[in-house]
């Protein structure tokens, strides 16, 4: 649907979603009407340099051309089966992602939150089934973020913010220990404890990776205590941080991992996956999906995981993200540059992030804020160093017309 075809502006656009729409983030002020690559173009023509990829989605490229053909094929044969009939696209997805990870089993999801609902369910009914009725409890990290459904809410550690505030009570089995700090989970498991969950990289938090001797710290914790290790890789999945998957760095492998965001090049997809032994206890009526497995959105992601694994996308986010990282270091009042390839947090001594973003918007460069005074880069894993150069560009001059702004309001 385009504006010109209603005969509406930008302006009546956003008029329109503002008078009925529930807004719950802080909107960008444009309408993004078309895309290609690293280019999203608004109502009227304007074109922005898309660093923030939809949060973290379009990894092979705004409308990627083979996501694009895929998905109008698909739409051409069937849009919608459920998981009765059985689909071309569903089976070969699952073939190739398990292939390409070494897990035996997938469920399908419609989004990450849903992803993570089934690995939680999955690792209760395990630990209930294994070892008694008690044995349901999950350890996950303070700051983390793993989804807006009350499982994944519970699951995140971050009782103080606005994503739990006035939502209280989380559901009881969950229970927090301090990120990189393997003796705070350590204490933190009890004899009810059947999982510890983690995302390899804390984005939402930060963008705070885990450290190596952390990462393996707990897989050493988890065989000991048989515990069940479960990543969420909802952000740092399908080559963003450099390699396939996140825990790809730290030469360990969870028992289960969810994934979404990057893997459906757009669509609505996510999914969680695991061994036979573990995946045996989603059993009819425990779990289901109405929409999982969409076909146009398995199509879909049949393409993006091509893409991205045939172009080596991985290894372009880690040579593209080092070099921006350090690049990054250089922009004025930088306290800290984090991130693992093309996932990166600049967090700065007193700028407000959330006016840098608009600032950076006004410039024509699209990124997120994540706190007070740190933004987010996700950008499309095609990026080249052209692109990070234009990016730093932009954010430099942005840093300088703010502190100039500041200066002639004092
Ligand atoms: N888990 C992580 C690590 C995320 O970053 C997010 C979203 O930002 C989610 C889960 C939730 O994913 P979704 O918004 O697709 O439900």
């Amino acid at each position: 649907m385009r504006a010109q075809d209603f005969g509406l502006t930008k302006e009546k656009i956003m008029e329109i979603a503002d008078k009925y729409m529930i807004h719950t983030n802080d909107r960008f002020s444009l309408v993004a009407e078309t895309a290609k690559d690293l280019e999203i173009k608004d109502v009227g023509g304007e074109a922005y340099l898309d660093f923030f990829a939809g949060i973290a989605v379009n990894s092979a490229g705004n409308n990627n051309e083979k996501v694009v053909e895929a998905i109008k094929e698909q739409a051409d044969c069937i849009l919608h089966t459920s998981l009765y009939p059985y689909s071309v696209p569903q089976a070969l997805l699952a073939r190739l992602i398990c292939e390409t990870l070494g897990y035996q089993k997938i469920f399908f999801q419609n989004s990450g939150t849903e992803a993570n609902e089934a690995m939680i369910k999955m690792a209760r009914k395990y630990g209930v089934e294994n070892y008694g009725e008690h044995r349901y409890h999950i350890v996950s990290a303070r700051k983390s973020f793993h989804g807006r459904t009350y499982g994944s809410l519970s699951a995140t550690g971050q009782p103080d913010n606005a994503c739990q505030t006035g939502l209280k009570p989380m559901l009881p089995g969950f229970s927090y220990a301090d990120f990189n700090h393997l003796e705070s989970f350590r204490n933190a498991c009890t004899e009810d404890t059947i999982a510890i969950m983690l995302e390899p990289i804390q984005g939402e938090a930060g963008v705070y990776p885990a450290t190596q001797e952390f990462m393996r710290g707990i897989r050493r914790l988890c065989d000991e205590k048989k515990l069940l290790l479960l990543f969420d890789e909802v952000q740092t999945g399908w080559c963003r941080t450099g390699e396939t998957m996140g825990y790809m760095h730290y030469g360990i492998k969870p028992d289960i991992v969810t994934m979404a965001k990057g893997m459906g090049g757009g669509m609505p997809i996510g999914a969680v996956c695991t061994s036979e032994k573990i995946s045996n206890v989603l059993t009819g009526g425990t779990h289901a999906s109405t929409y999982g497995g969409n076909p146009v959105c398995c199509a879909a992601a049949y393409a993006q995981i091509n893409e991205l694994l045939k172009r080596g996308l991985a290894k372009n986010a880690k040579y593209v993200g080092e070099y921006f990282m350090g690049e990054l270091k250089d922009l004025p009042k930088v306290k800290e540059v984090r991130g693992k390839g093309l996932l990166i947090a600049v967090e700065f001594e007193e700028v407000d992030a959330v006016l840098l973003k608009h600032v950076a918007q006004h410039n024509k460069l699209l990124i997120t804020a994540t706190s007070e005074n740190t933004i987010r880069m996700v950008p499309p894993l095609i990026a080249t160093k052209a692109d990070c150069d234009n990016a730093y560009s932009i954010l430099k001059a942005s840093l300088i017309s703010m502190e100039k702004l500041e200066g002639g309001s004092r």
